[in-house]
Formats: C-alpha cells, sequence, structure tokens
C-alpha cells in the first residue's frame, strides 16, 4: 500500500519519538502499527515474527514461509529469515545485534504483540526495561496525510451506503441479524469488507456494544445503527437512529439531546483544542440535559488502520488535536429496558475546525408501515 519512500519516512518520525521518549529500540508485531510503518503485516500467529528499530538501522525477524512474500512487498528490508526446526531465538539475537548492537536498555514494545513473543524478546534483552510502544507510535498515527484522508473518506462513503441499507431493510417483524446482513452486503457492493456491525432494537438498544441478534423489531422500538468497513485497509464508523413506527415525545427529547451534544463535540474539534474539552463540550450538553450518569462512555476515538486507535477524546486527556487528526464524536444515552441514542460522526481536524466524513443527516430515520422515510433522494443514489 505504501512505497519505499514513505516507508522510510514513517521509520524516521518513528525514530524521532524514541528519541523523545528515550526509547533505544522499538519492536512492531504483526499489528495495524505495523502496516502502518511497513504497508503490510504477514499473518500474526504463534511465529515470532517482528521489525526491531533503533536509531541506527532496523530489521525484521520473519518466519521463512513468509520471507519471499514480505521481500516482494518492501526488498529493501533487512530480514532476519527462522525456520520451523531452528526456531526464533539465533535469528532475534542477530537482529538486535544488528541493529543495537545488543546494547538497548529501553525497549518499547508493541502493544498489540502476542505475550509469548514478549517474553522471547525479554529472554533476548534480559538487562532492558520494556515499555509499551503505543506512546511513540500513537502520535504518528493520529494526523493522517492527504492520502489517508481520501482513503477514509471513501471508507465512509461505503458507511454511508450501509446505514442506508440498513433503513431501507427495517421493519416489524425483520430480526436485528437480518439487518446486520443487509449491512454486510452493502458494504461489499461498495467494496469494503465489513470490519463490524450493531443493530440494537428497542431495550438493546440500551447496551452501547450491543451484540446483534434474533430479537424482532417491533413497532415502538429506537434502533441503533453502528456499522463500519475496510476499504482499501482504512476503517469507516457510524451511528445513526432510527425509529419502528412513529417516535415517542421520550425518544425525540433525548434524540435532540443527543444532537445538541454532537454538535457542540464538533464545534470544540479544532487545531489546540485538548481531547479532554471535545469529551467536556459533548458531555457538558447532556450532563445539563440531567443525563449524564446514562452516558457511560467516552466520547470518541481516533480512526484510521483501527477502528479504534488514539487519540482517545475522553476525560483527563491533555492530547491537543492538530490538522489531519481523526477521530469520532459519539455521545450517548442509553436508558437501561427502555432504548438508547448514539449519534457517532467521523471527523477530520482542519486548519480552522473540523470536517465530518459523512454526508448523511443525523435526524431519526422513521420506519413506519407505509415506509415514510426520511432520506432525502440525492442521498438514496447512494444505494
Ligand atoms: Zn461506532
Ligand atoms: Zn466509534
Amino acid at each position: 500500500m505504501i512505497d519505499a519512500t514513505t516507508r522510510a519516512q514513517r521509520l524516521d518520525a518513528l525514530r524521532a519519538e524514541m528519541d523523545r521518549a528515550g526509547v533505544d529500540l522499538t519492536a512492531v508485531a504483526p499489528s495495524d502499527n505495523l502496516v502502518y510503518l511497513l504497508g503490510f503485516a504477514p499473518l500474526g500467529d504463534e511465529r515470532a515474527c517482528m521489525l526491531l528499530l533503533t536509531a541506527a538501522g532496523s530489521a525484521v525477524v520473519m518466519p521463512s514461509l513468509n520471507a519471499e512474500q514480505a521481500a516482494a512487498e518492501a526488498p529493501e528490508l533487512q530480514m532476519l529469515r527462522w525456520a520451523d526446526d531452528e526456531g526464533p531465538q539465533a535469528a532475534l539475537a542477530a537482529a538486535i545485534v544488528r541493529v543495537s548492537g545488543g546494547s538497548a536498555t529501553r525497549v518499547a514494545v508493541d502493544p498489540e504483540m502476542r505475550a509469548d513473543h514478549l517474553l522471547l524478546l525479554q529472554a533476548a534483552l534480559p538487562e532492558a526495561r520494556t515499555v509499551s510502544a503505543g506512546a511513540v507510535i500513537g502520535p504518528l498515527r493520529e494526523a493522517k496525510g492527504a492520502e489517508e484522508l481520501e482513503l477514509l473518506q471513501r471508507s465512509s462513503d461505503a458507511a454511508d451506503a450501509a446505514v442506508l441499507a440498513a433503513f431501507a431493510a427495517l421493519g416489524p417483524g425483520v430480526a436485528e441479524t437480518a439487518v446486520g446482513d443487509v449491512v454486510a452486503q452493502a458494504f461489499a457492493a461498495a467494496g469494503s469488507t465489513p470490519e463490524f456491525g450493531i443493530i440494537g432494537g428497542g431495550p438493546n438498544g440500551a447496551f452501547p456494544h450491543h451484540h446483534t441478534g434474533s430479537r424482532p423489531l417491533e413497532a415502538g422500538d429506537a434502533v441503533v445503527i453502528d456499522v463500519g468497513g475496510r476499504l482499501d485497509g482504512y476503517v469507516s464508523d457510524i451511528t445513526r437512529m432510527a425509529f419502528i413506527a412513529e417516535p415517542t415525545d421520550r425518544y425525540l427529547e433525548i434524540h435532540s439531546i443527543v444532537e445538541a451534544a454532537v454538535v457542540a463535540g464538533l464545534a470544540a474539534s479544532k487545531p489546540g483544542a485538548t481531547c479532554a474539552e471535545v469529551d467536556a463540550a459533548a458531555r457538558g450538553v447532556i450532563e445539563d440535559a440531567g443525563y449524564g450518569e446514562y452516558f457511560v462512555h467516552r466520547t470518541g476515538h481516533g480512526l484510521g488502520l483501527s477502528v479504534h486507535e488514539p487519540p482517545w477524546i475522553m476525560r483527563g486527556n491533555e492530547v491537543e488535536l492538530r490538522p489531519g487528526v481523526v477521530h469520532s464524536v459519539e455521545p450517548g444515552i442509553y436508558l437501561p429496558g427502555e432504548f438508547g441514542v448514539r449519534l457517532e460522526e467521523i471527523v477530520h481536524v482542519t486548519e480552522t475546525g473540523c470536517e465530518r466524513f459523512s454526508s448523511l443527516p443525523r435526524e431519526v430515520h422513521v420506519t413506519g408501515t407505509q415506509s415514510t422515510t426520511s432520506v432525502k433522494p440525492e442521498e438514496s443514489q447512494l444505494l
């Protein structure tokens, strides 16, 4: 997905973060971090595979069965191969000597590295202190370049189409899983791979991470539709609300509070604002309306190669937003036993504020027995 020049730039950017953090060596496992740095990642299984990076060099410990493909993807990589019958220890030791002379004392490790591979690394560097590499890799991935923003836009367009397909599939008697299937098909039709799909009808909508199940939707249900897919490596994530039959006044009141919270969160997202400030802006609206205790999660998360990645839009996070940072604003109110309302936008921070990727309105989509609809004609073309 990326060329050798971009790989070199990203590795150098990581070296600069390592220098700032006082890290001698960073070890990256097959993960979205590795995809970001190299443009690909071999299968992350029990065979030890890791990129080792220092100020002086880089090397990849590579199971020999994956080596040919990796060499084709990135011919400039220094690879230390190991075969199944010899084990990874010798290749790992040789890689450590090659990149650090064997002297690394403060080692940052990919948070997604398997525990058995971390133990292997710690055995190879018994004197080193290991810390999480999240603090050195996270900042690189937060701010997206122009090509990444373009990929995220295309991914978001596919998600908009999937939401419209879900709206069209809703109705009394339709199981949540049936709506989920339609969403998956819509992502596939748009060239995207479904990553997740939460369809939560009625009381199920009050579980923020409800597992889409067999419950049939019924008249009077508010329906949470939170879906995402992956297109050319980059993910999408969007939440919209629907209602089966005429929405109740209580529903509309809660929806309008969440909508105001989204608007406040979007208005707060700009260069120099902290993640905590964006959270406080959205949360304040819900607290002022008296529903603070029913907003049970952070306001948002970063998004890119991973559905959840830094920055975390939450209390206590003083990380400042900067142009190119992509994050969600997704406040919700969850009323146990009744229903939940969440509305989610993904935005990228611009020079002056932020811009959202989705072009769908956030008003509730009403599905009655007469199939009334709030989808505007130009948007239905996305189907
Ligand atoms: Zn979501
Ligand atoms: Zn999200």
